[in-house]
């Protein structure tokens, strides 16, 4: 039987055995111990499932992962060190050089030059798209050497809501699958699988971490996309691997292909592995996901109202407003609440934006986002500082956007300290 998400957060991928430990174990070794030669080449031929060295795979970070692959209800997971590895992995386990993939613009700022400048020196083009454009528009961005489509289901700093729906078929109908990133969402607002997404991934050190205290990534893949009816587009999963002596992926492994390429493969070769402490926090943190996310929401929701009415404040963007343009969009993809994070701007000048942020006491300036503290960051001065004002433009971040992330305080606490502050400006 399927548990409700709820359930899952707690108990999903580690059921101990009579005498086991309760919680999750760390496994803090670099390498395990086999009794004979044949089957230690058994795992290198990748014959046999099991653990050999950590750079590739750890029992922890696999406990963590498969929890996380059941809250998304997907066929397999992985855990990397950060969301940018989740991300690149994510898209280099399916492009190579000569390849092309198409995204939306409307990204975290991190995810935008990975893709626009660092995976191009690879010889990767990505082509960045309006993701408001309707179906008819999107389709001519498509080329024939076109392997994915991807896209943030929350963005990150704007929080506009992708039409899961609306890429899905775009991405179905070329042949390619849809990768989107759920970082903010999370599996307890948003499943992107039951919309037509093929794969998520997950910068883990918001909110599945949720208290500031891991930096970590995850790949889920949901098992449906069909690689092998698209055979002459993916040749790393359709056809023989040298590196392991011949094995197809996709054929082995069938709903596991993708990850265990993305495992043997990049983990083997790039080693961004997570440290299995840091997978230990991250699922203390999922435990009690659900009963965060709902706090972070509600204080988002009432912060956002308190802000929308404030005569100091330009606007304010959160789908979570029933008059915001995204509301109906965001009902239907996210029924139970979004998130905590919201954005907005300040009347005046550059000048009394500054002043705003330096008068708060309880909010803090970081540079993160999604976790238990209360905190905000201007983009344009912070994360997206490398970009131009023309790509920021593209990007949808506005010179006064001032991005917010709800904590888990008292909402009454918050507002107070925003009152104060703006009464400052
Ligand atoms: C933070 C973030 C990332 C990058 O994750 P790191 O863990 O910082 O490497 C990617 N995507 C989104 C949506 C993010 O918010």
């Amino acid at each position: 039987m399927s548990y409700n998400i709820e359930t899952k957060c707690v108990q999903s991928g580690y059921m101990p055995g009579n005498g086991e430990p309760r919680q999750i174990p760390i496994y803090q070794s670099t390498t395990f111990k086999y009794n004979s030669s044949d089957e230690m080449g058994r795992l290198f031929d990748l014959e046999e499932a099991g653990y050999f060295y950590t750079r590739l795979q750890n029992p922890t970070n696999d406990l963590v992962a498969a929890r996380i692959c059941d809250m998304e209800g997907g066929a397999a997971g992985m855990l990397t060190s950060s969301g940018q590895a989740a991300n690149f992995f994510a898209v280099f386990n399916i492009c190579e050089a000569g390849d092309h993939f198409i995204s939306a613009s409307s990204i975290y700022g991190g995810t935008y030059n990975l893709f626009g400048v660092t995976m191009k020196k690879m010889g990767i083009e990505c082509t960045f798209v309006d993701q408001t454009l309707s179906y008819e528009e999107l389709i001519r961005y498509f080329r024939p050497n076109t392997k994915c489509v991807f896209g943030e289901t929350l963005t990150n700093p704007t929080v506009n809501v992708l039409d899961i729906e609306k890429f899905a078929k775009l991405a179905h109908d070329h042949g390619v699958p849809l990768i989107v990133d759920n970082t903010f969402a999370t599996p307890v607002n948003l499943r992107p699988f039951e919309f037509g997404a093929d794969i998520v991934t997950h910068s883990t050190t918001k909110y599945l971490d949720g208290h500031g205290s891991a930096v970590g990534g995850a790949i889920v893949d949901s098992g449906n996309f069909d690689w092998m009816a698209h055979k002459e587009k993916f040749p790393g999963l359709c056809t023989p691997d040298a590196s392991y002596h011949g094995i197809t992926y996709a054929e082995k492994f069938g709903k596991g292909a993708y990850i265990t390429k993305a495992t043997a493969q990049l983990m083997r070769d790039f080693g961004c592995i997570q440290s299995p402490q840091n997978a230990y926090y991250l699922n203390l943190g999922l435990e009690s996901l659900a009963v965060r996310m709902k706090q972070h929401c509600s204080n988002g929701l009432k912060v956002a109202q308190y802000l929308k009415q404030h005569e100091k404040i330009a606007w304010v963007k959160y789908p979570g407003l029933p008059d915001d343009p995204e509301y109906k969009m965001a009902q239907k993809y996210m029924p139970g609440g979004t998130c905590g994070v919201l954005c907005f701007g300040v009347k005046g000048s550059r000048e009394d934006a500054n002043r705003f942020m330096d008068a708060l006491k309880l909010v803090t300036i970081e540079t993160h986002v999604a976790d238990s503290h209360t905190c905000l960051l201007h983009p344009a001065s912070h994360t997206h500082r490398q970009l131009s004002d023309e790509q920021l433009k593209e990007a949808g971040v506005a010179p006064d956007l001032i991005r917010f992330s709800c904590g888990l305080e008292s909402a009454e606490d918050i507002i107070h300290d925003l009152e104060q502050a703006l009464a400052a400006v």
